[in-house]
């Protein structure tokens, strides 16, 4: 089975990942964009059950346009976010693509709130866009 490490800048928040991702998906909102500091957020989700965290990590909630709650987990150190957990899909959990530093890593099939994508910005060949 394909075993990823997700990690922060400096190494001391990581996630240990089993198995291949349900979903992976990028967001162009604004929020996305504020939160990676990239012009769009590259995701994976993967069941909750596959992921083993390790290090200390600080939450933040953030409250998205329709409502819905995330909590984002970052080093306290260094400040990268490595995973997320959505409200009402407490069984998967959601980490940042860029946080594995794999360039093989699945490409993703969705691309969500593409209004707010950048005009220079283009998705892969077949992607599914969603509003
Ligand atoms: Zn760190
Ligand atoms: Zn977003």
């Amino acid at each position: 089975m394909t075993l990823r490490i997700a990690s922060c800048s400096c190494g001391q928040l990581s996630a240990r990942v089993s198995g291949e991702p349900i979903r992976v998906s990028v967001c162009h909102c604004h929020a996305c964009q504020r939160r990676t500091g990239g012009v769009f957020a590259s995701q994976a989700r993967f069941p909750r059950s596959a992921v083993e965290i390790s290090g200390t990590g600080t939450e933040y909630v953030r409250v998205g346009d329709e409502g819905g709650r995330a909590r984002f987990t970052f080093c306290p150190v260094c400040g990268v976010t490595v995973y997320y957990l959505s409200e009402g899909r407490e069984d998967s959990i959601a980490i940042p693509v860029g946080a594995f530093a794999d360039s093989s890593f699945p490409a993703p099939t969705f691309s969500v709130y593409e209004e707010r994508m950048h005009p220079w910005v283009s998705m892969p060949e077949g992607i599914e866009h969603m509003a």
